[in-house]
């Protein structure tokens, strides 16, 4: 419930078209299960969810488009409904494409008997240049009987029947390509992972989802704008079949820069093993940008605040890990980390000699989060980059403690690269810690067992902007898209479970992507914040 009120807030506005006639909206979500849901396709499967549930109080239908064997499996239809319920979308019911198949072979069969469709088997290339150049098929004038033969050696799956395929008979040269005879039917004799060997013809998408949407009861069809050209082929299946008419509503596509939005490039990354699987936290996928911390209610927020805007923008990650840090911020409890790279050893003089804990707030302005253990003892660990900054005798803040005065700072021998290597601290607890410059984080070495940590950066995966469809993606990878460092966690981290969002106090938000167990170090992801360069 938290993301409605979220978007109510700060959502764009939406709507569409009703009929008075209209009770109630049916809106569909149709996935091909050719791969994982990407940020993209959330954008399509918000909008629908929006309309049917938010917005209206209508059905949303979430429909497999399976009809291309060859690229669909059911591992990915399993991980959309996963995704989608990620997302906390509740489809009223789900349906496939292939449920309808043999309605839709009617259909054809029906367009094939009227003289509305007909059968081809002009070589690809050639088709494509017919279309192009405005010029009939060869094939285009044949009789409905020798049509229905060639739709039945199709059908059939022979060796004759995979040459051809079936056309919508609409015209040569009308203006707008997308009305040159559409394809509507192909033979594909692979096996169909929810049909089997049952079929070995295929509906193409332009057939069978004006068909299926109009059969279904879809009200309101909401499509990507690069099918705008498609519109009037979608409305002239429903009139040639004469089925009941389906509103259209064109969305912009989603794009980010320096991101891959397609599923076939994102399968070529995960089979040439350029990331580690679908859920790489460098990945556009909705299990990819989770993994790397964001959470489901930023995300709904992010894209509903998108607008109907139907310009097609490339967005920057940066306003969406903004978005994404007004929800983690208040509620990740905060920890400490010290980088293991030159950590200094550091004596506090005045602090008591035996260590002892108290309990302190995991969040400064956050009650609900709880409380930690904080060790205390005078032998403490503070990193490099903080022991670099000290001046001898500076009075400085140790966080959570109080404030302490540098004192005797020794350095390595080498004059190039001159490293701390060991100082002391003078406890000054009465000193005002408004006062200090440097308020750092520190851990102590007695009192508590520190927990290993390993801190994973990432840098986006494609170097270019805006990729163009013609450039070649190998062109433009990234070299190095992983940075990992070790560090000392404090000895709460020991609790912290995969999932859980945190912030390790001046060095960031992370998501635990594995939790410490069995002596091996927790492995937490850093969470961009929005910040230029993150
Ligand atoms: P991809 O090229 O990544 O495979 P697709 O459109 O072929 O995308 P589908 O599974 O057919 O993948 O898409 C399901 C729905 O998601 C469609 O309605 C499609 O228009 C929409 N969609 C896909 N990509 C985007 C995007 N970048 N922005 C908005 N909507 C998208
Ligand atoms: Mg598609
Ligand atoms: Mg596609």
């Amino acid at each position: 419930q938290e993301h409605k009120a979220a978007k109510s807030k700060e959502g764009g506005s939406y709507d569409i078209a009703l009929l008075d006639t209209e009770k109630g909206i049916v809106t569909r979500f149709p996935p091909e299960p050719s791969g994982y849901l990407h940020i993209g396709h959330a954008k399509a499967a918000l909008l629908n969810d929006y309309f049917a549930h938010e917005k209206y109080q209508g059905t949303l239908l979430c429909r497999f488009d399976d009809t291309n064997p060859s690229k669909e499996k059911e591992e990915f239809q399993d991980a959309i409904v996963e995704d989608l319920g990620l997302m906390g979308i509740k489809p009223d019911r789900t349906s496939y494409t292939s449920d309808y198949f043999e309605e839709l072979y009617q259909y054809c069969v029906k367009m094939l008997k009227e003289g509305k469709a007909y059968a081809d088997d002009t070589e690809q290339q050639t088709m494509r240049d017919e279309r192009m150049d405005g010029i009939a098929s060869r094939r285009r004038d044949a009789t409905v009987e020798e049509n229905i033969a060639h739709f039945e050696a199709m059908k059939a799956g022979s060796k004759e029947g995979v040459k051809w395929c079936i056309r919508a008979k609409i015209s040569v040269d009308n203006p707008n390509k997308a009305m040159r005879d559409p394809v509507i039917y192909r033979c594909n004799p692979t096996s169909h992972h929810r049909t089997g060997d049952k079929w070995k013809i295929y509906p193409t998408y332009d057939f069978c989802c004006p068909i299926v949407d109009s059969m279904e009861g879809v009200t309101h069809a909401l499509r990507t704008l690069e099918y705008r050209d498609r519109n009037p082929q979608y409305e002239w299946m429903l009139e040639a079949l004469n089925l009941r008419k389906v509103h259209i509503w064109d969305f912009a596509r989603m794009n980010f820069m320096r991101t891959l939005l397609s599923k076939r490039k994102l399968t070529k990354f995960v089979d040439q093993g350029i990331v580690w699987g679908w859920d790489d936290p460098r990945f556009p996928t909705i299990r990819g940008i989770r993994r790397r911390g964001m959470t489901v209610e930023a995300l709904r927020e992010f894209i509903l605040k998108q607008g109907p805007s139907r310009n097609v923008v490339n967005l920057d990650w940066t306003l969406f890990w903004a978005t994404n840090k007004r929800y983690i911020d208040p509620v990740a409890p905060r920890h400490t980390a010290i980088l293991n790279e030159n950590a200094v050893t550091a004596t506090v003089k005045g602090a008591r000699v035996a260590a002892y804990t108290e309990n302190k707030p995991k969040h400064g302005k956050n009650p609900d989060i709880g409380t930690k253990k904080v060790a205390y003892s005078p032998s403490i660990l503070i990193a490099q980059v903080d022991a670099q900054g000290f001046s001898e005798d500076e009075e400085i803040t140790l966080m959570n403690w109080g404030n302490a005065f540098v004192r005797n700072i020794s350095y390595s021998l080498n004059p190039l690269k001159r490293t701390v290597t060991g100082l002391e601290l003078e406890l000054h607890l009465q000193g005002d810690v408004k006062k200090t410059k440097q308020k750092i984080t520190w851990l102590s070495i007695e009192g508590q067992e520190l927990i290993p940590v390993e801190l994973v950066d990432f840098d986006y995966l494609i170097t270019k902007d805006k990729l163009e469809e013609n450039d070649n993606v190998d062109d433009f990878l990234t070299k190095e898209t992983e940075f990992r460092s070790s560090a000392m966690g404090d000895c709460n981290v020991a609790e912290l479970r995969a999932d859980d969002i945190i912030q390790f106090e001046r060095l960031g938000y992370f998501r635990v992507d594995r939790s410490f167990q069995h002596g091996k170090p927790a492995v937490l992801f850093n969470i961009p914040t929005g910040k230029a360069g993150k």
